[in-house]
């Protein structure tokens, strides 16, 4: 009966409705959604002023293609670079997407190959990005890979010292791992990976495809950092659910990616890009962000005074409302007891309980997320 590959492991909803950070199922259940598409609706569902851009450029063109300008992607690439240290941007549709231009762009740039990646990082699933995921889980099978990337332990100075030479084309890097546990980067390590390209001739790539438009409370989470990365990645949250990714770069890169060198077909698409001006234009606000990280340290605090005593829990980390709680085993059937008490988390690797609330999230929402991981969490109150 069921006519769709088994390639992921669903819950047991289908969803009927969604606005804001609430998701109503077909039996009419409604759930408090800490998941947010997979730090994808930054916005919350259905955000009146992304509809209503949407619906514009829907009565004026869908698609025309890249033969074509259109000032639509102008207007989003100049948002994008006036708010960050990058000057060109190449548009596409995912995060992979996104991570495979890097990687070419890199390759074409310097004329180099290897590039240094780190254990447990996420960077997508195409055969580039699969290479470049330092998990072996999501290798198994798919062999051989894209040859030449070398995976490093995260946060480990003296080994990324000791790899690093001029044969190094790019260093490519989460600020927080999302994927693999929700851990965040130190400024040390990142200020050397800085260092260490400039010396090398290597490109510091940054992936921002979980971490960008907002999650931790700055435009780009490279920014709580005094670093000025060569390409940056972002994707999830740019169109608040609709599909883009794009790549930012450095301006001495654009001569590399000159035309016929690399494309896509949908890449750049004005619908996508109707969402993504509208996101961005809320999101980039000062006053916005703000409120992100007022929100997310609010929102660790509640969870260290519920979950401080808790001998299950190592620890709450993360950056801005990209939140993990790292458990002492395997954190699946906390998540699916959250999910039957009517909050919607997500695991980060086996051990982590990850949140990624809308940043609209409102702080009695945080109160009531807090409060039902309190009651069916925290040994005392749980049945
Ligand atoms: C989700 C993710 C990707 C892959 O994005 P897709 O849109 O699924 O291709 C890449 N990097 C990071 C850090 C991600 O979180």
């Amino acid at each position: 009966m069921d006519a769709l590959f088994p390639t992921y492991a669903r819950w047991e909803i289908t969803v009927d409705s969604a606005e804001g950070a609430n998701i109503v199922d077909m039996n009419g259940t409604k759930y408090l959604d800490f998941v947010s598409g997979i730090a994808v609706c930054n916005l919350g569902h259905r955000h009146p002023a992304v509809l209503d851009a949407v619906q514009q450029q829907l009565t004026k063109f869908w698609h025309v293609s890249n033969l074509f300008h259109t000032n639509i992607q102008q207007e989003v690439a100049g948002q994008l670079v006036s708010n960050s240290d990058l000057d060109a941007v190449f548009f596409c549709n995912s995060g992979a997407e996104a991570n495979e231009a890097a990687l070419k762009l890199a390759r074409k740039y310097t004329q180099k190959s290897k590039v240094i990646t780190f254990i447990q990082s996420f960077h997508g699933r195409t055969f580039g990005t699969m290479a470049a995921t330092g998990q072996e889980k999501i290798h198994s099978g798919f062999g051989p890979l894209l040859q030449e990337f070398i995976y490093l332990p995260y946060n480990d100075c003296e080994a990324l010292k000791e790899a690093m030479d001029d044969s190094v084309a790019a260093v490519l890097v989460e600020v927080v791992q999302g994927e693999g546990g929700v851990v965040p980067a130190t400024s040390e390590f990142l200020t050397l990976i800085e260092v260490l390209c400039q010396q090398n001739g290597a490109l510091f790539i940054i992936d921002e495809v979980q971490t960008g438009i907002g999650r931790t409370g700055k435009k780009f989470a490279y920014q709580h950092f005094g670093i000025s990365p060569d390409i940056i990645t972002v994707a999830k949250g740019l169109g608040n659910g609709l599909p883009i990714g794009a790549m930012l770069g450095k301006a001495k890169l654009k001569e590399a990616f000159g035309p016929g060198s690399h494309g896509s077909t949908f890449g750049g698409n004005p619908i996508s890009l109707a969402a993504a001006q509208a996101t961005v234009s809320i999101i980039f606000e000062d006053s916005f962000l703000d409120e992100v990280e007022k929100k997310g340290a609010y929102l660790k605090e509640q969870l260290n005074k519920v979950l401080g005593n808790e001998e299950w829990v190592n620890e709450v980390r993360g950056s801005g409302l990209m939140l993990g709680i790292a458990c002492q085993s395997n954190a699946a059937e906390s998540i699916a007891a959250l999910r039957k008490n009517g909050l919607l988390t997500l695991p980060a690797g086996p051990d982590v309980i990850r949140l990624l609330p809308p940043l609209t999230v409102s702080y009695e929402q945080l109160d009531e997320a807090v409060n039902i991981i309190k009651s069916t969490l925290v040994t005392e109150y749980a049945k």
